[in-house]
């Protein structure tokens, strides 16, 4: 049995992520996953949207959204430099194409609510939508310009945060994790693997993605109400310079987008499905998306087929993360990303690991607060965990200096 500061479950890329930041704020980390980067961060297609994802009751993730995105580029350069993975986050922008005039139409009531809330999109006529991506079917009425939602190869992300965690001491165990350890009766101390093997840990990281929910030994009023929503992308090797910015639109009323690599490879997203961890790629799915993206796009049907690859996004309740003190002394969760982890992924490191260290949740990680999911139980009463959700005493704070890990990234 290995002890640590910090135990992570999971690593896709929002466990790797704040195992990284933690070990260079001078932590411990082990982080327990069988097979990393299985999960949803490979399946995504790697959009960084806070604008074009933004829909009209979202006010308080666009916050989260634009946060992240701004930290993005600091947050991709030192990745990169650290690390020598090229991630190809690219500042393309983002052109959402209306299908007909009814498409239009809502397309400027959202561009009114962007302007409303000081977000910078700007609609595009027929002409414009033409000059702009050339390559699009010829007859679309119009579109809107997002300049500021770009790009990553989230594949490369993962592999670069493997590394970087690597280097900054993270310990990697390939594991699943069955149970989380509860010492007397309200205090998480580490958790147990299904090969029966413990782990101890100050603070236990929750992050399993849309598994966060299958943990054994946490109580019902604080286990996070996680669901899997199922997502098929495709990956096509197209004419590279085929499309300079990310296409979005919505073929009939079939959402697609199309997400261009600089080296060629062109991601089609996605299916959303309530199908369980059904993980088999539905032909129906796949269909539909290469009929709908090579109706935006009529010379994707020349393209290369490269790959169908199926995951299931963390989706909650409210669409919106669960990010921070989970109610349980010791426990913290980081899940329920659902459709925009990828993006999301610096602004969960930075906070997640700064309340792990300070012990208090920064404003930004507030209106996440698991908390507001949780259900009074028999055994536990709502009030403790409701005072979780911004408690100076939650979760124990790391004496960093006291710490033996030395900091190497
Ligand atoms: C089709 C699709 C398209 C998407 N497109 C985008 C996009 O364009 N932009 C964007 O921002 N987001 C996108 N997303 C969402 C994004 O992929 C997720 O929000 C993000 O990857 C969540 O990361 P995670 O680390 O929490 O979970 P995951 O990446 O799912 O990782 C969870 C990890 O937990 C591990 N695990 C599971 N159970 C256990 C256990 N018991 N013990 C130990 N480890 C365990 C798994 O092996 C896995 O590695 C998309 C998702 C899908 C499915």
């Amino acid at each position: 049995m290995g002890h640590s500061d910090v135990a992570i479950i999971g690593g896709g890329v929002i466990g790797l992520s704040i195992a990284w930041r933690c070990a260079q704020r001078g932590l411990a980390v082990t982080v327990l996953d069988p097979d990393p980067g299985a999960g949803a961060s490979s399946t995504a297609a790697g959009m960084l949207a806070p604008v074009t994802e933004l829909h009209f009751d979202g006010r308080d993730l666009l916050a989260l959204n634009l946060a992240s995105a701004a930290r993005y580029p600091d947050f991709v350069a030192e990745l990169s430099s650290r690390t020598g993975v090229d991630v190809d986050f690219r500042r393309c922008g983002t052109v959402q194409v209306a299908w007909d005039a009814a498409d239009l139409v809502a397309l400027r009531q959202l561009h009114g609510f962007h302007a409303s809330l000081g977000v910078s999109s700007t609609m595009l006529t027929g002409r414009e939508l033409r000059a702009a991506v050339p390559a699009l079917a010829a007859g679309l009425p119009g579109g809107l310009w997002a300049e500021n939602d770009h790009q990553v190869d989230n594949r490369r992300l993962h592999a670069a945060l493997l590394v970087a965690a690597d280097m900054a001491g993270v310990t990697m165990v390939a594991a699943t994790v069955a149970e989380i350890i509860m010492t007397g009766g309200d205090r998480v101390t580490g958790v147990g693997t299904d090969a029966g093997e413990r782990f101890s840990a100050g603070v236990t990281v929750l992050s399993a993605g849309a598994w966060s929910h299958g943990i054994a030994g946490i109580p019902a009023d604080v286990r996070p109400p996680v669901r899997p929503i199922k997502g098929q992308t495709l990956r096509l090797r197209g004419p590279v310079g085929l499309l300079d910015h990310v296409v979005r639109g919505s073929v009939k009323g079939n959402p697609v987008y199309l997400v261009p690599r600089s080296d060629g490879e062109l991601v089609i997203g996605a299916s959303s499905e309530e199908a369980g961890f059904d993980l088999r790629a539905r032909a129906g799915a796949v269909y539909e998306l290469l009929r709908d993206a090579a109706t935006l796009v009529p010379e994707l049907s020349e393209a290369e087929f490269v790959e169908v690859s199926t995951s299931v996004r963390p989706g909650s309740p409210d669409n919106a993360p669960m990010l921070g003190a989970s109610g349980l002394d010791g426990l913290v969760i980081a899940t329920g990303h659902y459709r925009n982890g990828i993006l999301l992924t610096p602004v969960t490191a930075d906070e997640i690991a700064g309340l792990i260290v300070d012990g208090t949740p920064s404003a930004l990680l507030t209106p996440f607060a698991p908390a507001r999911f949780a259900r009074p139980s028999r055994e536990r009463s709502r009030d403790s965990v409701a005072a979780a959700a911004g408690s100076p005493h939650f979760p124990r704070t790391i004496d960093v200096a006291a710490s033996s890990t030395e900091v190497r990234a």
